[in-house]
């Protein structure tokens, strides 16, 4: 039956001309980085590390960022590598069928397993750079980071003393309207739209499906727990992403 249906979607990426894949967390898990809400999850096994991640508490409480900087100094995404999900969706754009990624997570692992930058739309942003709430700096993480492992708790902007914060978006934060313009748009250019690893439960994400949908596009559901959208998909494989993915995207 599941393999039935990995041949299937196989041969609709193969048919498709312009693919747009919609990746969450459960692409990165076997790369070590855990999801959130699923079983083993961030928030799930600390329901603490979700008030870090609140926009109001972060900028309010000197020690949520205390904690926040000691978390991020600790990330797994840090050592982390690319799995054989990131490797197919390489493979699907060097066959041309690519038209974009977008993408929920925040560890950059499809930029480091070679997708290119300018098909990749993060609409979460990225752990690997930090902002600044007072003048929009953006820098590199880790020089940040640096500065935390040398002694610095809660690190100020080194331009204007503002409140530093990693790129992404957290709880309470408005999205970017470009960002979500753009996967709303290449959304609606696909002939083919692949979901991997997401409940599809927030937005944007959970808005993508129905909007590929409604223009035209088939949607194929890889994800080993049911999904918010699946009675959208024309397929819904429900399992090792590691393992289908590469399957449906081989030439
Ligand atoms: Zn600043």
């Amino acid at each position: 039956m599941s393999s039935d249906l990995v041949t299937l979607a196989k041969t609709w990426v193969a048919q498709a001309r312009r693919v747009v894949v919609l990746t969450g967390a459960g692409i990165s898990t076997d790369s070590g980085i855990p999801d959130f809400r699923g079983p083993q999850g961030v928030w799930t096994k600390n329901p603490a590390a979700e008030a870090q991640a609140t926009l109001q508490h972060y900028l309010a409480d000197p020690a949520v960022r205390r904690a926040a900087w000691r978390a991020r100094l600790e990330s797994a995404a840090w050592t982390a590598q690319p799995n054989r999900g990131h490797r197919a969706l390489v493979e699907l754009e060097q066959r041309g069928k690519l038209h974009a990624l977008i993408t929920q997570n925040i560890d950059e692992l499809h930029r480091i397993a070679g997708n290119s930058a300018q098909r990749i739309i993060e609409v979460h942003g990225t752990m690997r750079r930090a902002m600044c709430w007072g003048c929009g700096l953006r820098t590199p993480m880790q020089e940040v980071l640096q500065r935390v492992r040398d002694g610095e708790a809660d690190p100020a902007c080194p331009s204007c003393g503002g409140i530093l914060k990693s790129d992404t978006i957290s709880f309470g934060q408005a999205l970017v309207p470009e960002v979500i313009e753009r996967a709303m748009t290449v959304a609606r250019e696909a002939d083919l739209l692949l979901a991997v690893g997401s409940t599809l439960q927030v937005f944007p994400a959970a808005g993508i499906v129905p909007q590929a949908r409604a223009a035209g596009a088939r949607i194929v559901i890889v994800n080993d727990q049911p999904t918010a959208m699946d009675d959208l998909a024309d397929a819904v494989l429900r399992g090792p992403i590691g393992e289908w993915l590469p399957a449906i995207c081989a030439a």
